[in-house]
Parts: C-alpha cells; sequence; structure tokens
C-alpha cells in the first residue's frame, strides 16, 4: 500500500454497521466511501473508483446487493467482499455465480472483516510467482498463471479471484490430498478466520464451470487433490 489512502465504497443500508465499518477501515488508513442503495452505491463506484466495494446483500429497492454484484461483474474484476445476514445464505449466493471475491456472515467482527481487505488487496496488488510454471495444464483445462487466464479447451473461462487462486494452487500441488485447512491457508491467507465449507463452495463452483473436465478428486476425510 502507497501513501495515498486506499479508496474502498461500502454499500450497506443500515448506519450502524455502515459507521462500524466505515470507522474501522478509516482507522486501517483507508479512504472510504459510503453508500446506502444498490443504486447509489453503483453511482459512488462509478464516480470515486473505489479498489474494493464491501456490499451487503439485503439492500433496499429495486437494486439489491447481488444486482450490484451482478452488474459490477459485467464490466469489471474489482474485488467484492458480500456482507450476507444468515450463514445459510451463503450456498445460494454462490449458487448464482456472482463472482464476489469473500463472504462474511453478519454480526461479524470488523476487525476480521478488515483483514480480510487487506488480504484481497495484497492479493491483487502482489507480483505473481515466477517460479512456477507459466501454464499449469490438466487435460483440456489450462491455468495460465501469467496472463491470470484459465482455460477449457482454449476457451476462457471466467473465474472469480478466489477460484482462480484455488485452482492454481491445486494444480501447482498436483497429485496431492490437500485438507480443507491446507486449502484455505494456501488460497485464503493466515489470517483467513472462516468456516472450511468455503472451500467446498468455490469446489462446487469450479466443478460448475469445468465439470467432468477437471481431474479434481475428493477425497474423503481429508479434502481435495487434482490429478
Ligand atoms: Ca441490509
Amino acid at each position: 500500500m502507497g501513501s495515498e489512502p486506499v479508496p474502498v465504497a461500502v454499500v450497506e443500508d443500515d448506519p450502524n454497521i455502515a459507521d462500524l465499518v466505515d470507522l474501522y477501515l478509516r482507522q486501517a488508513g483507508f479512504r472510504v466511501y459510503q453508500a446506502n442503495s444498490g443504486e447509489r452505491g453503483l453511482e459512488v463506484i462509478a464516480e470515486r473508483r473505489p479498489r474494493l466495494v464491501i456490499l451487503d446483500v439485503g439492500l433496499p429497492g429495486d437494486v439489491d446487493g447481488l444486482e450490484v454484484c451482478r452488474r459490477l461483474r459485467a464490466t469489471s474484476d474489482i474485488p467484492v467482499i458480500l456482507l450476507t445476514a444468515r450463514d445459510t445464505e451463503i450456498d445460494r449466493i454462490l449458487g448464482l455465480e456472482l463472482g464476489a471475491d469473500d463472504y462474511v456472515t453478519k454480526p461479524f467482527s470488523p476487525r476480521e472483516l478488515v483483514a480480510r481487505v487487506k488480504a484481497i488487496l495484497r492479493r491483487a496488488d502482489g507480483p505473481r510467482p515466477t517460479d512456477t510454471a507459466a501454464v499449469l495444464a490438466f487435460g483440456a483445462v489450462e491455468v495460465d498463471v501469467k496472463r491470470r487466464e484459465a482455460r477449457l479447451d482454449g476457451t476462457a473461462v471466467p473465474l472469480a479471484a478466489r477460484e482462480f487462486e484455488l485452482l492454481q494452487y491445486l494444480g501447482e500441488n498436483r497429485g496431492i490430498a490437500l485438507s480443507r485447512r491446507q486449502l484455505l491457508d494456501g488460497v485464503w491467507g493466515d489470517d483467513w478466520i472462516g468456516d472450511e465449507r468455503t472451500v467446498d463452495v468455490h469446489v462446487r463452483q469450479l466443478r460448475k464451470k469445468f465439470g467432468d473436465h477437471l481431474p479434481l478428486t475428493t477425497v474423503w476425510g481429508v479434502g481435495y487433490r487434482l490429478d
């Protein structure tokens, strides 16, 4: 992070939550732009060009958080953290393939949220590893690390940032059964406090996108292995 404060948008209609998140982010050195509706959020994001968006799913009016995420993804790969009201919503939200980068269930610790914001931005900014093969290939699936592009039979497959990183990590550890905890540490980072089902939902997305072409095996009682 440079000396200029990094702009982050917080789209949340509950003023208590918005102000709390705002406070913690500012204390961590971010510049915060708030919006209390989906429409306003899209305007603020277009005007202020934040580096990351924290987005409440349950927003009033016609444009809820899921719709905001969908519209953002149509034109941009800006990192998005969704705030969801209930744990059970996460599977449903992931099923919609919105391409959010992370999910935080209310009530949440603002400190943890800030840690995730930092981790995502670090990943987005960080130099890509150069000691790894430029293109990992498994059957018809290719992971082009330098271009940050996944392909199936030569055609690019759009992946959310975490999906790409999970696929890359599995590919770099090919043939090794990895536990969910190892995958969380390797892909989400040590500061990740979320639960291990996050891995399962991301794996489900990868399987949905690549189908049988992805030689990914569920290792019962352990986790996953890419062959
Ligand atoms: Ca709300």
